[in-house]
């Protein structure tokens, strides 16, 4: 129902729990967070409001000794990375492993999803017969799967172009890839996706409100269009890969 991301220098878990809260108007049953860190995606979802979500958090840094958990740049890890979803369950019951982020067999690709794959079935059979394990009900979970056996021969970017060839539907999705930090690349397909540009991060999210308070520059992402974000830029280009020019619009509206 609600997606945010953010590549960036600053805490990816605190500006992306900020940018749920935005979100909490859309509704959602359930709640989760992925943010790279050394080199491993860290994730934590969460039945229930974002309070639930932000318990969660804090009980797994509490097993950890890990304060400063979220993806804060240090000197292991520059860059941060991460995605956050509410979830208005479609397709599975309400429960943590059908909460989002999903991710593939290995840990390595996550995904936040909005909207309805209308083909998950099929492809879900495919990709069961090459042994993919799927942990949870939703439709959403094929995404991930996809995008990781296209990374078989690919980058991130090739790979969320071939997943998307294959999905029907109305979505729009943020995938990150362990071994890609700093970048996440989204797809959108009928469901809204909007970039927030700033100085050395980038966000992106459902809903402009969601990264307001961080930056006003924002560009618009349309249907049937992959965005490719890093901290230091943004690229939009067509399911086939040509690049295109979008303007970077000032917000001059409060929420
Ligand atoms: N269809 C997906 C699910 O049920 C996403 C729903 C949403 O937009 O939150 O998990």
């Amino acid at each position: 129902c609600g997606i945010v991301g953010y590549v960036g220098t600053r805490s990816a878990q605190e500006l992306l729990l900020a940018g749920l809260q935005k979100l909490e108007y859309r509704g959602y049953d359930s709640a989760g967070v992925s943010v790279l860190r050394d080199g491993a995606i860290d994730s934590v979802r969460a039945v229930g409001n974002l309070s639930h979500l932000e318990d969660a958090i804090a009980a797994r840094q509490g097993t950890e000794g890990a304060p400063n958990a979220g993806g804060t740049a240090t000197a292991t890890q520059e860059v941060a990375t991460g995605i956050g979803h509410t979830r208005w369950a479609t397709h599975g019951r309400v429960n943590e492993e059908n909460a989002h982020p999903h991710f593939d067999t290995t840990d390595r690709v996550h995904v936040v999803v909005n909207g309805i794959v209308e083909n998950y079935m099929a492809l879900k059979q495919g990709l069961l017969a090459d042994g993919c394990v799927f942990t949870s009900e939703t439709d959403a979970e094929v995404i991930a799967h996809l995008i990781r056996r296209h990374l078989a021969d690919g980058d991130l970017v090739t790979a969320v172009r071939a997943a998307y060839a294959e999905l029907q539907g109305h979505y729009a999705f943020v995938a990150m890839n362990a071994d890609e930090p700093g970048l996440l690349v989204g797809a959108r397909k009928e469901c809204p996706l909007v970039i927030g540009r700033g100085d050395g991060e980038q966000f992106i999210a459902s809903a402009i409100p969601a990264f307001l308070k961080e930056t006003r520059d924002v560009q618009l992402i349309e249907n049937d269009e992959i965005v490719v974000v890093r901290p230091d830029g943004v690229e939009l280009q067509t399911p086939d890969g040509t690049p295109i020019d979008r303007s970077v619009d000032r917000v001059d509206w409060d929420e």
